[in-house]
């Protein structure tokens, strides 16, 4: 279990987290929706550990990680600018945190070539990031944290840039890992259908706050407030 208690965050003046209260259950799928600019992105690189907290405290079960490094917090994030190494291939690229653990090379291929096959990248293991399209390097940066035997997975807007019939496929691939493999998954999207169909639990936040939590049924059902209506009921 992962708990925020009262997490803020400011750049300088500017609040962008008032303080944020949520828990993330263990084995839980859940999905953070919001508007652009709504603290997203902000609220997975504080749990990654990418910014620092400006208040409050994050727990993993009752032990506080909000002043340890990212290395050292057991979790693998997908960003969602892709921040692929440009100077490394695409094999190199997934493998990369394989290779700092210094685990064995034919374990560390085959896991690379099951994550590739299963984002259908494999044919490009070779290439370099610029070499590649957009919705290609957002698999591949999907793919490096797949190869990933971490506690809890951070997706930022893993789909966003593919057609609609890989971005399908690709929720399909998702449902089943998070039906099959018993991890934290924390999961940020614009798309209502991915919210809907992907999350365990729903989170809808604007500007730092959460506005309302439940599973999609709840929010659909029963939004507290036309924000979460419009939000949860308008088409993307
Ligand atoms: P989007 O859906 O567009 O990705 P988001 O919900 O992920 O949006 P964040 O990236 O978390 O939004 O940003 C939240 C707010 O924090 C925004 O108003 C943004 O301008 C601001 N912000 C983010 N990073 C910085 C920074 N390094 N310095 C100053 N302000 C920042
Ligand atoms: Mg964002």
């Amino acid at each position: 279990r992962i708990t925020f208690d009262k997490v803020e965050k400011s750049y300088g003046s500017v609040q962008v987290l008032p303080p944020l209260d949520l828990t993330l259950n263990d084995g839980e799928f859940t999905v953070l929706v919001g508007p652009s600019g709504c603290g997203k992105s902000t609220t997975l690189r504080i749990l990654a550990g990418l910014e620092t907290l400006s208040g409050g405290e994050i727990y993993f079960d009752d032990r506080p990680i909000g002043s340890l490094e990212p290395k050292e917090r057991d979790i693998a994030m997908v960003f969602q600018d892709y921040a692929l190494y440009p100077h490394m291939n695409i094999a190199r690229n997934m493998s990369f945190a394989l290779r700092l653990e210094r685990r064995p090379k034919a374990e560390i291929d085959s896991e690379v070539t099951r994550v590739a096959e299963m984002l259908n990248i494999a044919h490009l293991l070779d290439r370099k990031p610029a070499e590649l399209s957009g919705g290609q390097r957002q698999r591949v940066a999907m793919g490096r944290a797949l190869v990933r035997d971490a506690g809890t997975f951070l997706f930022d807007e893993p789909l966003s840039n593919l057609d609609a019939k890989l971005r399908a496929r690709m929720r399909t691939e998702l449902a089943e890992m998070r039906d099959t493999i018993d991890k934290n998954m924390v999961y940020v999207t614009h798309d209502q259908v991915e919210a809907m169909t992907l999350g365990d639990r729903i989170v809808v936040m604007n500007a730092g706050e959460i506005q309302q939590q439940g599973t999609a049924e709840e929010l659909f059902s029963d939004p507290v407030n036309r924000f979460v209506a419009g939000f949860i009921g308008s088409p993307t």
